[in-house]
């Protein structure tokens, strides 16, 4: 779960799934990728770091805890004293506050670090993640600080056009790892042929949801995430 804005249905399925903010163009385009080069593009909240746990360590210094009763973060913030929801309209203010608190010190994710520093011996690696640009610097050095030191694009909306933009680009088997199974549908809308994982650290996430239509494999282990690029990368020839 990565959101700015809480993820329901309704802002989801009203974006284009091939959209490319602005903002994200440049960001693409400054990276040093190699053509014909393989290419891992992956999220960072509850793919490489541990988003939930960081959160409700967060939300209880502000007297709230997290209700995990579905995989959504509206409704389910509830005041420590009452027990009442937090307001939607209080989300976007708490989600910011957290990720300029928080982004910066996030624990990482057991085995993700090990895991990429394994694969990049044979692909390139690139954090696609949504957050607000003003944070990208706290989470480049987070990342680097545990041993992920992959360049980070701030990316806004569904994933699908940065990731075609991205495929383009190295021109070779390309890999995508998210927890949301939006991000994952629009991207097998924008480049098919994309190995599509669907990463849940949270065990308690995984619980609530099962495997994303539009993916190719489900874990929440980075073992189990390494062996299947690395054998689709031996299949490939890389
Ligand atoms: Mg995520």
């Amino acid at each position: 779960m990565n959101t700015t804005t809480p993820p329901t249905a309704a802002n989801f399925f009203n974006q284009d799934p091939l959209a490319l903010d602005p903002d994200v163009v440049p960001q693409i385009e400054a990276l040093s990728l190699v053509r014909g080069r393989p290419l891992i593009v992956t999220d960072c909240d509850e793919v490489l770091m541990q988003f939930l746990v960081g959160l409700e360590t967060y939300i209880e210094t502000q007297g709230l805890w997290l209700d995990l009763k579905s995989y959504a973060l509206t409704g389910n913030i509830k005041r420590r004293d009452t027990n009442e929801p937090l307001a939607p309209a209080d989300m976007p203010a708490l989600m910011q506050n957290f990720f300029a608190a928080s982004t910066g010190s996030l624990l990482p994710v057991a085995g993700a670090a090990d895991a990429l520093k394994s694969l990049s011996v044979r692909a390139q690696i690139v954090v696609l993640t949504n957050i607000p640009v003003i944070e990208k610097d706290a989470r480049t050095r987070n990342l680097a600080d545990t041993n992920m030191p992959y360049p980070v694009v701030a990316n806004k909306g569904l994933k699908g056009g940065a990731v075609k933009m991205l495929a383009d680009m190295v021109d070779a088997p390309t890999f995508f790892l998210d927890d949301i199974p939006h991000n994952i549908a629009s991207v097998a809308k924008a480049h098919d042929a994309c190995h599509r994982l669907h990463f849940i650290a949270d065990k308690r996430l995984a619980k609530l949801m099962g495997q994303a239509p539009d993916s190719h494999f489900h874990t929440s282990e980075w073992h189990e995430a390494h062996a299947y690029i690395s054998e689709r990368l031996d299949a490939s020839g890389f």
